[in-house]
């Protein structure tokens, strides 16, 4: 009996001593689940300060929890993935984000811990390009990175073409000029009058491929320039003077009627000289050439409220509308071999694009087909430039 109760009394000691390690174990698991959740609220609010703070950057920024549930965002990931404008917080990414190589990054993320990217083309109008990559972070979920590559890509693909359109450009003189020189060279015995037609057409290409070379390079200077503004005040009557005494002869030999019309005190404007002569030179040399024999074609200058406004209307062959949309472009003309024919290498009104940019101005076109165009630019006024001259005279 007195052994039994001594087993009895063993087994309760054995028990409660269970018990005790039981109880133990337990409160420190609950301890560690508590801290676990302390670290993870704190890491979310981090996360979510985080985001909130990275509001100015354009990458969008979406951080993911263990679950793949949204613990915060930034306003950039909100409008680059489509986010719901409210609250996006604890919803699953892929439920908010059709990308269908989203879903496989996100796992591929979780199942090896290594970065996984994607680019994502949008279809469409507003047809985006978007490098996606996925980060793990590690004790919590993941970190989503959108950077917007769209205006990159469009740059990309206008250089390529740029590239191709002077490569061709270049490409038909050189090839011009090397068959009439070989022509002359495998003929000793060729006549004097066809030799010097010979000569004379590969003068043509030279000065071709030179207006070329020279227009280039004041394109390249322009974009260089982009956003600086030239420091002298000009007076832009004297030089539109200047441009239509210098191209009568030319308006004289089509038998076009061309007309300036100048307020009494002409405006002045703050640029170089040679930019608006560009500008002025380009606008009438197009016009003179777009309009058919007996045409006329008018200049006009005039000021309201701060801003200068240069117009030059023909009464030419016209445009129409989506050729109006597309003629500020670099090499794009409505008839290349017309064009090429005038001596025009489709990127004068490409330059003078960028110089009225360069001098905070706007330029633009009304025109019809058949009926005429008008150019017009619009620049800011050097108020008092004028009297100032005036006095210094
Ligand atoms: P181009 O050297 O070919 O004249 P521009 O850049 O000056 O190059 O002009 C681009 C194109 O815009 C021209 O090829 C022509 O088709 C069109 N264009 C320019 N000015 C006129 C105008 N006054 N009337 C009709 N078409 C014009």
């Amino acid at each position: 009996m007195s052994t039994a109760l001594g087993i009895l009394l063993m087994a309760l000691v054995v028990l409660w001593w269970w018990c005790g390690r039981l109880r133990r174990a337990r409160d420190e698991a609950l301890a560690r689940l508590r801290q676990q959740e302390a670290i993870t609220a704190t890491q979310k609010t981090d996360l979510a300060r985080l985001a909130a703070g990275l509001g100015g950057t354009a990458d969008g920024l979406i951080v993911l929890d263990a679950e793949g549930h949204v613990a915060a965002c930034n306003p950039a990931a909100q409008a680059l993935a489509d986010l719901p404008e409210h609250d996006c917080h604890g919803a699953r990414l892929e439920e908010l984000v059709p990308w269908p190589r989203l879903h496989e990054a996100l796992q591929a993320c979780r199942q090896t811990g290594s970065v996984q990217t994607f680019e994502f083309e949008e279809e469409g109008g507003s047809a985006r390009t978007l490098v996606v990559r996925v980060h793990a972070l590690p004790g919590f979920g993941a970190v989503v990175g959108i950077d917007d590559q769209s205006r990159l890509k469009r740059l990309e693909s206008l250089r390529r073409d740029f590239v191709a359109n002077v490569s061709h450009e270049l490409k038909t003189p050189l090839a011009a000029i090397k068959g009439f020189v070989e022509t002359v060279q495998d003929d000793p015995e060729m006549p004097p009058a066809t030799r010097q037609r010979f000569l004379e057409r590969i003068a043509r290409q030279t000065e071709r491929l030179s207006t070329l070379v020279t227009d280039l390079l004041t394109l390249s200077r322009l974009d260089d320039d982009a956003g600086r503004f030239a420091a002298d005040p000009c007076d832009l009557g004297a030089v539109v003077r200047e441009a239509v005494r210098d191209l009568l002869p030319l308006a004289e030999t089509r038998e076009i009627d061309l007309q300036a019309h100048l307020p009494e005190h002409a405006p002045w404007v703050r640029a170089d000289r040679e930019g608006l002569r560009q500008i002025v030179g380009n606008l009438i040399d197009n016009a003179l050439k777009y309009t058919p024999e007996r045409g006329v074609v008018t200049v006009r200058l005039s000021v309201r409220a701060g801003r200068i406004r240069l117009e030059v209307a023909d009464t030419g062959i016209g445009l129409s509308p989506s050729d109006q949309e597309r003629i500020f472009e670099r090499f794009y003309r409505v008839d290349r071999a017309r064009s090429r024919e005038l001596g025009g290498t489709g990127l004068g009104l490409s330059i003078v694009k960028n110089t009225v940019r360069n001098l905070g101005g706007a330029v633009g076109v009304d025109s019809e087909l058949g009926v005429g165009s008008r150019f017009w630019v619009e620049l800011p006024e050097e108020p008092g430039a004028a009297a100032g001259a005036a006095e210094g005279s």
